[in-house]
């Protein structure tokens, strides 16, 4: 705690809500969100919002290479002078949603190890697992609630949980509470671990077709599939009751309750008919 103070003060700085910017002063569990990633000297790490450097220097202990993309400029300074007798560290000024995870890793295997700005969770998570290459293994801190909407089971699934599921295996491995953060957040937090699939278990259904479906499954809130399927993918009902008939899916279900497998049952019905 002591020491992330010192460093907001010496170098003035203003944590910005407006960036995400709730720095995680408590040592217990920045060494256990290190500890969940599982780090060899052989492996890169990306990291996304290294903030004042705390967690990178425990990454860069562990792992052979760590990649830092930081977005807020006042940083920048103070990070390149932290490491800049650890040339294993590379501080990348830059907005993550910007910059190809390729571009900043090479083509090799990389895991993310990053505490997550909030504000921008589900476009980060999207922008890792839908790049090529994806990483290995993701462990990222998110809002409590957030982690366990993207952990959920079918009956309780959304887009965001089938979206990171169609990509990896989900798991919660740490809680933490708003006071572990300075300033404190209004939320609780949670730390994800996504192990990324080597081979997609949804292998024959092109990644775009798929979510085409999925989103217009649940672009209508608590309505059933067949209309908001119908609606969403401007097809008629009855070719839409057809090909959740072909798929085995009561068409009076609603998208949240259907496995990954269903899904890719009825887009492999709609596409056949
Ligand atoms: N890693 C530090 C820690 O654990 O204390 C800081 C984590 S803080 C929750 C999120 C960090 O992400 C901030 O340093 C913020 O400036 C940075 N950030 C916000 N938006 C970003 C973006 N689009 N690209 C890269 N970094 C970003």
């Amino acid at each position: 705690m002591t020491s992330v103070m010192e460093l907001v003060r010496r170098y003035g700085i203003d944590p910005k809500r407006s960036l995400g910017q709730n720095f995680l002063v408590d040592a217990g569990y920045l060494d256990k969100i290190v500890a969940a990633a599982e780090l060899a000297p052989s492996d890169t790490v990306l990291e996304i919002g290294p903030g004042l450097g705390t967690l990178t220097e425990r990454l860069a202990a562990q792992a052979g290479s760590v990649v830092a993309v930081e977005l807020d400029d006042r940083l920048i300074d103070l990070l390149r002078g932290r490491f800049a007798g650890q040339p294993s560290v590379h501080i990348v000024h830059g907005d993550i949603l910007e910059l190809a995870p390729g571009s900043l890793v090479g083509s090799g295997d990389y895991k993310v190890v990053a505490n997550l700005p909030y504000y921008i969770t589900s476009a980060v998570l999207r922008h890792l697992l839908e790049a090529e290459p994806r990483p290995a293994l993701a462990v990222v801190m998110v809002q409590k609630e957030v982690a366990e909407r993207i952990c959920a089971q079918p009956g309780n699934l959304s887009l965001l949980a089938v979206s990171v599921q169609f990509y990896a295996a989900p798991r919660v491995v740490l809680r933490v509470p708003a006071g572990a953060f300075y300033p404190r957040p209004q939320v609780d937090s949670a730390v994800l671990r996504l192990d990324v699939y080597a081979q997609l278990p949804v292998a024959d259904v092109p990644p775009a077709r798929f979510f085409e479906v999925v989103r217009a499954g649940f672009s209508q809130k608590r309505k059933q599939l067949a209309n908001s399927l119908s609606a969403g993918l401007s097809l008629p009902k009855a070719t839409v009751l057809a090909a959740l008939g072909e798929a085995g899916i009561d068409p009076a279900r609603r998208a949240e309750t259907l496995a990954l497998a269903e899904w890719r049952r009825l887009v492999l019905a709609l596409d056949a008919g």
